[in-house]
């Protein structure tokens, strides 16, 4: 409403306001959610390409709004990382995903993604030491998703990261090929698993070089010894190129949904894992 004839301003300074409004109202509800128990884990099976058994489930939160519905933590992760939530958010999947595995078959791991900020503002050693305490989850069944930005950061990660893998915790190095520094991440820090982004799994079969990069991928792991989940697989065909490229697992709505811990045991009797 600044000056006449500039029709933009008078448009757009009342929808930033609003976006203000709304933002703010989100991070005081964010503030409540994990007292209120608004947020919930849901699990996202990994099948392994060469046993064809399901092997773990990724923890993925959500975040059910009082009036929003289930809001996306594309929308809700980085208002935790700005407003520190994070720290305490970030504990409680850690915690409630050991928990939760705890009752799983013995064969069956859980992933749970970690923020960079959780490094820098809190003591993730000390969360996961905790969690597997008082859950009694054999450490070999937690891995810990960590993105390349993570390692770049911050300088005592790449510390922390090898005292969780001291205590038997494996370290996956999530959305590879996505960031810029994916080679260099992987000579600083001797991860267990590398996670193939989705947008390369997708494209396999119609650009050749995504296809390329996915076989590149497959290959650099294999020499590194290490093991590879190609994420976002939905069809067949992609499948079937993967498990062909040796490619060790896999994730995505082909083998199932993120679903609640509710629905794991009749996923897995399904999936005839015992
Ligand atoms: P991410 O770790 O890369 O997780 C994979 C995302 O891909 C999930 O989205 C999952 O639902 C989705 N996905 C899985 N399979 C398919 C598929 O076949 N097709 C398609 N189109 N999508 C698929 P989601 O659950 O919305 O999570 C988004 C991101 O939010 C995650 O990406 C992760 O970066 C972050 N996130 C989720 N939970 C947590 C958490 O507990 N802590 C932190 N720090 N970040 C989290
Ligand atoms: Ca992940
Ligand atoms: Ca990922
Ligand atoms: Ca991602």
């Amino acid at each position: 409403a600044k000056r006449e004839g500039r029709g933009t301003f008078r448009l757009y300074e009342p929808k930033m306001d609003e976006e203000r409004l709304a933002r703010r109202a989100l991070e005081r509800d964010l503030a409540r959610a994990v007292e209120a128990g608004e947020l919930e884990l849901f699990y996202q099976p990994i099948f392994d390409l060469r046993t064809d058994l399901v092997v773990g489930f990724e923890g993925l939160l959500r975040w059910r709004h009082a009036r929003h519905g289930l809001v996306s933590p594309h929308e809700f992760i980085p208002i935790a990382e700005e407003t520190g939530l994070i720290g305490p958010i970030g504990e409680w999947v850690i915690q409630q995903a050991c928990h939760q595995a705890a009752n799983w078959p013995a064969s069956i791991k859980v992933a749970v993604n970690l923020s960079p900020v959780q490094f820098k503002t809190g003591d993730v050693m000390a969360a996961v030491t905790h969690a597997l305490a008082s859950s009694g989850l054999p450490a070999e069944r937690l891995e810990l998703e960590v993105t390349e930005s993570t390692l770049l950061d911050a300088g005592a990660v790449g510390d922390i990261l090898q005292q969780v893998k001291t205590l038997g915790a494996t370290i996956a190095l999530d959305d590879f090929g996505t960031g810029y520094a994916s080679m260099s991440s992987l000579r600083s820090f001797p991860f267990d698993k590398i996670k193939i982004d989705q947008s390369f799994v997708q494209e396999m079969n119609s650009s050749s070089g995504s296809a390329a990069i996915v076989y590149a991928t497959l290959d650099l792991a294999r020499r590194l010894g290490i093991a590879t989940t190609a994420e976002g697989v939905e069809t067949e065909e992609q499948l079937g190129v993967l498990r062909a490229a040796g490619c060790t697992t896999a994730q995505g709505y082909l083998i199932g949904k993120p679903m609640q811990a509710e629905h794991i045991p009749s996923f897995l009797v399904q999936s005839e894992v015992h």
